[in-house]
Parts: C-alpha cells; structure tokens; sequence
C-alpha cells in the first residue's frame, strides 16, 4: 500500500494545532511523534545535502584529473618530438663530423686518415692485394712558390693541382691529399706497368697546367714515387718503398717518376 505521506503530515498537523484536542489522552503521544518525524526529515535532507556535495566533489575532481592527465599526455608528445627533431639533428651532426674527419678541408679530397682506411680495406681482400699498388706524389719547390706568391697563393695551387690529377685520374686510381704538399694515389687491379702510364699522364698534366698569379705565370712539376705489391707486404712497407723512389726521383732531378 503507497502511503501518502504528504496528506498523513497535513491530517496530524490540522489534529495538533487543533484546540479541540488539547486534552485529548493520545495528543501528548501524537505530539512526540510528529516531534520525531520532523527531526528525522531534517537529517535525511542534511545525509541527501552531504551526499550531494560528495558527488559534486568528486565530479570536479575526475574532472581536473583527466585535465591534468590530458596536459601530462600533450607535454610528453611534445617532448617525444622535440627528442625526435634532436636525435635528428644529432645524427645529421655525427655524420658531418665523420666527413670532416676524412675529407681535406682546403682541397676537398679524402685526407690522410680517409687513405689509411681505404689501404686497410685493401690489405683486408686478401686476393686484391696482388694487383695494389700506390703512388706518392710530392710537389717540387713548393716553398718557392710560397716564398714568391705569398701562402695564400700557395693553398689556391694545391686546390688546382687537387682538381686536375683527379680530373686526370678519373675512375682509374683513388687519389687523397697525404699531407703538406704531398698526394697519395691507391690503384686496386691494376698492374704496376698501367699504373706508370697513368702517373706519367698525370705528371706532364700538371706541367701544361698554367696558373697566372696578379699578372705572374706560374708553373708547377712533381715527383712521383711508385710501389707495387709484393708478397708478405704490410702497408707501412708499401708506402715506405712509395717513399723511398720518390726520394730518388728528387734526387735524380724532379719532375719524374720513380719505381721501387
Ligand atoms: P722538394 O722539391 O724537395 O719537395 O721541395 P719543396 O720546397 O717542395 O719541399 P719542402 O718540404 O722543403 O717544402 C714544402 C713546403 O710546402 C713547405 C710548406 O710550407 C709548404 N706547405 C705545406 N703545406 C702547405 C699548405 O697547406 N699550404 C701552403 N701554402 N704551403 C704548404
Ligand atoms: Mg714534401
Ligand atoms: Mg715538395
């Protein structure tokens, strides 16, 4: 049965406030009880206001919770890029270092490092190290050409002579600057008499190469020293016999080529 409490309040209301009954014996009893009633309504409305602001409480807070986690998640997107982007740059860094390393800044051909490792890689095949051989070329009077054109001028011919021999070199020798005035070729799977042909090419290119410094000419020769593989060869002693004809090709007057 559904009570309706509502019309049951408003009935003990009208009995309470009604002087008929002052005296009546059940009055004192039913008094309490609608004492009791209203005591109990007003704390179920302060449980439900209680409750209320609970729920308000923990709505805000989910609320500034996912607000933060979503904040938390956007930073740490933007750093996964920003780490993304430096990695990036670190890379593009590491590999412009490692070509610095092995490349000659004035000249732009591969350094003395960068040869070093080109022979190493040769002497590791085992069967190409039969047709290796290498020439070392060295410019003659250099430090005249210094002492009459300033050093500046001295850089601006090593470049020219850098661009020709490779020019004349073409696919057929790696050629490097070994340092100072001096460049290396590594032939690999040539024999020691097509090395020579193409080193005297090499030689008389340079010496047709005509520089004109303010109004100066200027003319350049260079010595060449050629070795050749031989059985049991480790690099240093293919490079010190290189060495060696050169020295005899100065000695013998420069402008030439020597084999050892
Ligand atoms: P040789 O025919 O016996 O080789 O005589 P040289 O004068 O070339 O030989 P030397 O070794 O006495 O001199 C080499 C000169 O090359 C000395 C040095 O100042 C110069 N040189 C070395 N590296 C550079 C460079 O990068 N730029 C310039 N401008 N000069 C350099
Ligand atoms: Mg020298
Ligand atoms: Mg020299």
């Amino acid at each position: 049965m559904k009570i309706d409490f509502s019309a049951l309040e408003d009935d003990v209301k009208a009995i309470l406030e009604n002087s008929e009954y002052d005296s009546h014996p059940a009055r004192e009893a039913l008094s309490r009880l609608w004492e009791m009633n209203l005591n109990q309504w007003n704390r179920v409305e302060r449980i439900t206001r209680l409750s209320d602001s609970y729920q308000d409480m923990m709505m805000q807070r989910e609320k500034s919770i996912s607000a933060r986690y979503d904040k938390h998640l956007r930073q740490l997107e933007k750093i996964t890029r920003i780490s993304d982007h430096y990695q990036k740059i670190l890379k593009q860094m590491n590999s412009e270092l490692e070509q610095a390393a092995l490349v000659d800044p004035l000249t732009e051909l591969p350094n003395r490092r960068m040869m070093m490792k080109r022979l190493t890689h040769e002497f590791e095949r085992n069967d190409h190290q039969k047709s290796c051989s290498v020439a070392m070329i060295d410019v003659d009077n250099f430090k005249l050409v210094n002492d009459q054109f300033g050093h500046q001028i001295g850089d601006n011919v090593l470049m020219a002579l850098g661009k020709l021999m490779t020019e004349v070199l073409a696919d057929n020798g790696y050629i490097g600057r070994w340092g100072g005035e001096e460049f290396l070729v590594i032939f690999t799977g040539k024999n020691q008499q097509e090395a020579q042909t193409l080193m005297e090419e090499m030689r008389v290119a340079v010496t047709y190469l005509a520089l004109s410094f303010e109004n100066k000419a200027l003319t350049v020769s260079v010595s060449i020293g050629i070795s050749q593989y031989r059985d049991g060869d480790n690099i240093d002693a293919l490079l010190t016999r290189a060495d060696n004809a050169l020295y005899t090709a100065k000695s013998k007057g420069r402008n030439q080529i020597t084999i050892d």
